[in-house]
């Protein structure tokens, strides 16, 4: 890290105590800045870094809810909305038990560098620690209502549009877009994405984070003269980001050997099979275990344990932050990885993205890599504005021209800086420098 941001460092660190997984963000991003800072010293004049690491405004909510035997239960819900320099805030809601105020902020320190490769509106972040698994559709209901009856004030089409995140899919989705209705008595479609396709979602949205990440993962092979033809891909993870990554990988001609959930992973060698994985996951909200079962002596069930163990050529970690550290990192190059692309955000640890650049893996960062999604939102709010919807395959066209514009900015960039072929620098870089321009602009607001 260049030694000019220590202080700003120093000062996230004093200022957000105990918030590990912000640290981390900031310092991830910080590490890439050096050659930037050298050449804009504007951006140091304008404290621009000490007021991107401040967000905007920090929401904290109680979520007071009753279950189905009549107990009263609190939950806490979040909202951080970091900078809207761009646009809108914009960023997904995530309902996990972990969640507190430093992975929003991760997350939304994340999205907000991410939001500006795309192009597209700029970044806020939001969730709460309830837990909607083995939760019933009406307690989901109750706490969703409750959730947005708080939210609610603080969000709007042209103010900050949420979207959904691990534990938030299009059940959550409808019923926080039923109550934000009833409330406000609009029928503000542009308010939440990730919204059903008959009441204002857009075609793809679903696919696109998983499928966005393999068109990335795919530019970079190209630049090495590869494909994903015959390719063997191992996938974390079995929710939405994860299930479309492994659609897409075998439509290119992978085999995707393994895939996992929190209880552990599935190792099939003749490729996943999607659609019993959809029905076992989405539609049943199963386990990872009974998919293998179904599955019957192709595929083996592993309780706990690393899925990076089985080793392949292409890696897509798709499940959550952390989960792929140096010691996996070294049995994946061992196994001969060839590219590493981030579906989930920030899943390898710092120093697992360090053993893959030092061996020449290809490596593409989260806030590149699954952009996909967010740049997707932006399609269905632009389809909101208009009052119109677009056909499948002229969306996932759009895209597809997005990730591959993406690519094409992390890449000049990283060349552009003198730090060829990386793309956590080029994504960090292009990002900032968008963001900065912007903030420059507006004046110190
Ligand atoms: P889902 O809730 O649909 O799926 C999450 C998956 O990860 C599940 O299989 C879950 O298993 C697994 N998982 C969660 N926590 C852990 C853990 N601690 N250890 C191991 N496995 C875990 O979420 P998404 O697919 O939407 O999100 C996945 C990642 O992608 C997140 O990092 C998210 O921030 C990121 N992302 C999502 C976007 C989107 O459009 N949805 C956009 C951009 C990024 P289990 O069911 O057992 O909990």
């Amino acid at each position: 890290m260049d030694p000019a941001l220590f202080p700003i460092r120093d000062q996230v660190f004093r200022r957000n105590p105990g918030e590990t997984e912000f640290h981390q963000a900031v310092v991830e991003v910080f590490d890439s800045l050096g050659p930037m800072l050298r050449k804009h010293p504007e951006f140091v004049d304008a404290a621009v870094l000490e007021r991107i690491c401040e967000p905007e405004r920090q929401i904290i909510l109680r979520v007071p809810w009753v279950d189905d035997s009549g107990t009263v239960r609190i939950n806490r819900g979040f909202r951080v909305e970091f900078n809207s320099a761009l646009g809108p805030y914009k960023g997904g809601l995530r309902f996990h038990p972990s969640v507190y105020l430093g992975i929003v902020k991760f997350l939304g320190f994340e999205q907000l560098f991410k939001n500006a490769l795309t192009g597209m509106p700029i970044g806020g972040k939001g969730g709460s620690d309830f837990d909607p698994r083995d939760r019933s559709d009406a307690e989901v209901m109750r706490f969703c209502q409750s959730f947005m009856t708080e939210l609610y004030r603080h969000i709007g089409e042209y103010t900050d549009v949420p979207a959904g995140d691990i534990g938030v899919g299009g059940r959550e989705i409808g019923y926080l877009f039923g109550q934000y209705k009833r409330i406000t008595n609009r029928y503000e479609s542009g308010v939440l994405t990730g919204k059903g396709v008959t009441w204002g979602g857009s075609l793809v949205r679903p696919e696109a984070t998983g499928y966005g990440t393999v068109l990335f993962a795919r530019e970079m092979l190209k630049a090495r003269g590869l494909d994903f033809d015959g390719q063997r891909v191992i996938v974390s993870g079995s929710g939405n980001v994860a299930v479309h990554a492994i659609a897409k990988a075998q439509h290119f001609g992978a085999t995707v050997v393994a895939c996992s959930d929190s209880s552990g992973y599935v190792v099939e060698e003749a490729g996943i099979d999607v659609a019993l994985l959809r029905q076992v996951k989405e539609e049943e909200r199963g386990r990872i275990s009974e998919y293998a079962e179904r599955r019957g002596s192709g595929a083996h069930f592993v309780a706990g344990g690393s899925i990076w163990d089985v080793g392949g050529t292409v890696a897509l970690p798709c499940a959550t932050q952390n989960e792929l550290d140096e010691s996996a990192a070294g049995t994946l190059i061992t196994s001969g990885v060839l590219a590493v692309a981030e579906g989930a955000n920030m899943p390898c640890t710092p120093s697992a993205v360090e053993a893959f650049q030092q061996a020449g893996v290809l490596f593409g960062p989260g806030k590149a890599a699954n952009a996909g999604g967010v740049a997707t939102s932006a399609l269905e709010m632009q389809q909101n504005a208009s009052r119109d919807s677009w056909t499948f395959e002229h969306t996932e066209q759009r895209l597809t021209e997005i990730m591959v514009g993406i690519h094409h900015r992390c890449a000049t960039t990283a060349e552009e800086y003198g730090v060829p072929g990386n793309y956590v620098a080029g994504a960090n870089i292009s990002g900032h420098v968008k963001v900065a321009d912007a903030m420059l602009a507006l004046g110190v607001v």
